[in-house]
């Protein structure tokens, strides 16, 4: 077993290494522009696009035609988004989103707002979830756009995407949903569930970096976008830019697996984050399972340790390559903004932790990672003035801290 174990895979997952071996030839001898219309290493580089784009589509119910290529999940919500809003702007100017999206979403949002739209942020339950009924009052006759995430990055909460879409068409407002970490996790199909725009990412279903998918509609209805990206009108005009094959051919290969796999996947993390779950809640009291238990996605988990300083947490599981509730983009200590949106205080917020789950993860793996975890919460607890009093039954939300002044 190699030490530090990767429990990350909602950050990123490695290369599948079927997936490298079919990227390889197209860095080298078939190094052609996939745009080059006049000789045949451009027709072989068009060719590998072509089967790669047969491939992503396939992963989630669409057809070919419907796959932009962009760089990954953020210009896809970007394309998406502000090309809704540029395309559709005239029509109606409001634009309906969740408090528990990825940044990149919020960012677009705020970015969207400071042109002249207006956003609703709906708070979601306890659980990290949006209702279909809080869409459904939330839409007005000026909304153009529900932007949703399928399955929650940091908590796994699976929102009622089919349902919310079903509602979007009913209204004749598009639907995009940022699809990143439920694409290749769970069964996708874009026309069954509704979805008008969906963005995934190759990084995160064992493909390369850098390279993504836009899905968008083209019949019932038929979705436009404004390019965000001018140039040489690839990808139908709407992303300009010379294909990258290498990538693409990767990202082809890493969706075909996942969709042969998707099963096999989904009962192998699923069993490890269930052995995982039932060591640590078996060992120590005072845990808390973050999201949806039932509406979640098969490979992660996300749980809140009491009583213990989230930092010292961190510190002391460096074995464990791991997510806390805080810090999900860049340094910053502000706790996360999805356990924030659902209720866990900040404190709480502070002593939580991700983990994911992959393809290549063992038992040995979890239950290392579990008596790792266990260990240090344990030890830490010793040092809690706090832990001790809840110990020994002091109702501490009682205590007035103030010192009765
Ligand atoms: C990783 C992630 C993104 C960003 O994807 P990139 O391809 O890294 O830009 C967006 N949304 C979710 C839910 C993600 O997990």
């Amino acid at each position: 077993m190699q030490l530090p174990i990767y429990l990350d895979y909602q950050a990123t997952t490695p290369v599948d290494p079927r997936v490298l071996d079919e990227m390889l030839p197209y860095f080298t001898e078939k190094f052609g522009n996939a745009a080059s219309r006049s000789h045949s290493f451009g027709w072989s580089g068009e060719e590998a696009v072509e089967k790669a784009r047969k491939q992503i589509a396939a992963l989630i119910g669409a057809s070919p035609k419907e796959i932009v290529i962009t760089s990954g999940s953020t210009e896809g919500i970007n394309l998406a988004m502000k090309g809704t809003a540029e395309m559709y702007g005239s029509k109606g100017k409001h634009i309906i989103t969740s408090l528990v999206e990825h940044k990149a979403v919020l960012d677009t949002a705020k970015h969207l707002e400071k042109e002249g739209f207006e956003v609703t942020y709906l708070s979601p339950d306890k659980k990290g979830r949006i209702s279909v009924d809080q869409v459904r009052d939330a839409i007005r006759d000026d909304t153009i756009l529900v932007a949703l995430i399928w399955g929650n990055n940091e908590i796994g909460t699976l929102n009622p995407i089919r349902e919310i879409g079903a509602l979007c068409h009913e209204k004749n407002v598009l639907f995009f949903t940022d699809g990143t970490q439920a694409a290749g996790k769970i069964p996708v199909d874009a026309i069954a569930d509704n979805v008008d725009m969906l963005c995934l990412s190759g990084h995160k279903l064992y493909g390369p970096k850098g390279v993504g998918a836009l899905y968008v509609r083209r019949r019932n209805p038929r979705v436009r976008l404004v390019a965000q990206m001018d140039g040489g009108g690839h990808e139908r005009g709407m992303r300009s830019g010379t294909l990258n094959v290498p990538g693409i051919v990767g990202l082809g290969a890493a969706c075909e697996i996942a969709m042969n796999e998707l099963e096999k996947d989904a009962q192998h993390t699923s069993a490890l984050r269930k052995r995982f779950e039932d060591k640590v809640t078996g060992a120590l009291d005072h845990v808390h399972i973050n999201g949806d238990v039932e509406h979640r996605l098969p490979n992660c988990t996300n749980i809140s340790f009491n009583y213990v300083e989230g930092e010292s947490l961190i510190m002391g599981v460096k074995d464990l390559a791991v997510s806390s509730g805080s810090a999900c983009t860049s340094a910053s200590l502000e706790p996360s903004h999805v356990l924030r949106a659902c209720g866990v205080g900040d404190e709480l917020a502070h002593s939580s932790i991700r983990f994911g789950f992959g393809r290549h993860t063992t038992e040995e793996e979890v239950d290392f990672a579990a008596d790792q975890m266990i260990t240090a919460v344990k030890r830490l607890r010793e040092l809690s003035p706090l832990y001790e009093m809840v110990q020994e039954g002091i109702d501490i939300s009682s205590i007035d801290w103030s010192g009765g002044h």
